[in-house]
């Protein structure tokens, strides 16, 4: 059933797809700030006949994201779905091994996690920047404190429900992401260690990316990954695990605990070569990388009656013609060939992140 394996220009397999369900999103983060256009959004037909096509591909690796994905009224229906098809051997998507979700936590109630966890979701990543409300605040960009910090609690609360619902953190089943920006967010580092380290999460410091333009980015802004393991350092100790091929992160065991923490380090040190996602947005076009201002709507593949072979050629075609490595390049583009600088820079959330 398996096909030959499909590669890019650069001998990179397809391996991990990473659906953009809701551009939409419930909250304004000032490094990523989503445009929230209400897209008309795919269905969750079509979504499962891109799945199939990319697992058919060599996809094993399935990552829902947004904007904010819970938003979404598609979601537990589509994991559903996955999940029936995952137990039929003969069909490709049962080539999944992993199905995990990334959200900024806030609707994450104990009915919606609970759902999500018997709908046969794997995995969680749950966005968190801060545990002083104010700081949070800032970072969501709610201008309101008292909203701000009652965010903060429905988003810890969302760990905690994800983690009753059975996201063993121990497992590896919830993680948290955290972006740091430098002089706004940098004096939370250790207290969100600490947090994390109580429940043995492993949390994710994600280096500030130029992605989109909304966010006004600025290489000064941007707190490298080798300064916060350098200082986590002075206080725990750090062994590094290196980054497993194929994934965004670098890993670090903390010894005296039983958690990780993990960077992934996009800006400081690139890690294009072995680049094995294919991103579709929520109303169905096709992404090879974060930074492309280019894409392929694959909306005349996925309209009724759906042409499955039609959509495979095409998503070959997109993967065999990828050339992509941004980050290794981005100096060269934007210090000494400004000009070269994508213009129409699509945002994080509408490409997901
Ligand atoms: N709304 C969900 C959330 O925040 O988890 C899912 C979508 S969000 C785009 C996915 C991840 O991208 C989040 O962990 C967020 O922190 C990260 N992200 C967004 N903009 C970023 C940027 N400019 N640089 C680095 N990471 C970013
Ligand atoms: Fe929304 Fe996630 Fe972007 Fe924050 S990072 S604005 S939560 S999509
Ligand atoms: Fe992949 Fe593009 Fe990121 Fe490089 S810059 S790792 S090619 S998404």
């Amino acid at each position: 059933m398996k096909n030959e394996k499909l590669k890019d220009l650069l001998n990179r397999g397809l391996e991990v797809l990473r659906i953009s369900l809701q551009e939409n999103c419930n909250f304004s983060c000032i490094y990523c700030k989503p445009e929230n256009n209400n897209l008309k959004s795919l269905s969750v037909e079509q979504f499962k006949n891109i799945i199939y096509v990319a697992c058919k591909l060599g996809v094993n690796s399935l990552r829902l994201t947004g904007g904010e994905p819970l938003l979404s009224t598609q979601l537990e229906k589509l994991l559903y779905e996955i999940k029936l098809l995952r137990k039929i051997k003969s069909n490709p998507i049962s080539n999944l091994q992993d199905v995990a979700l990334t959200t900024n936590g806030f609707l994450l109630s104990k009915k919606k996690a609970d759902s999500l966890f018997k709908n046969g979701l794997d995995r969680i990543t749950i966005s968190l920047d801060a545990i002083d409300p104010d700081i949070f605040s800032k970072m969501i960009g709610e201008n309101n404190k008292l909203i701000g910090r009652e965010k903060l609690y429905k988003v810890l609360e969302g760990i905690d429900n994800s983690i009753d619902a059975g996201f063993s953190p121990k497992n590896g089943k919830l993680k948290i992401n955290t972006v740091i920006k430098k002089d706004i967010n940098d004096n939370q580092i250790f207290e969100l260690v600490n947090f994390a380290r109580e429940r043995s999460i492993e949390i994710r410091f994600i280096e500030y990316m130029d992605v989109g333009s909304a966010n006004n980015w600025k290489s000064s802004e941007v707190l490298f990954s080798e300064r916060i393991i350098n200082s986590l350092k002075e206080k725990y100790h750090l062994s590094n695990l290196g980054r497993f091929k194929g994934h965004t992160a670098n890993r670090w065991f903390m010894g005296d605990s039983e958690s990780y923490v993990s960077t992934v380090s996009s800006i400081s040190n690139p890690f294009c070569s072995d680049c094995n996602r294919l991103r579709i947005t929520s109303d169905g076009y096709a992404y090879t990388c974060l930074f492309s201002s280019e894409s392929k709507n694959l909306n005349q593949w996925l309209a009724e009656p759906i042409n499955i072979l039609e959509l495979e050629k095409e998503i070959k075609k997109i993967w065999r013609s990828r050339d992509d490595k941004y980050s290794e390049n981005r100096i060269k583009i934007l210090e000494k060939d400004s000009k070269k600088y994508p213009k129409n820079h699509p945002s994080m959330a509408y490409l997901g992140g």
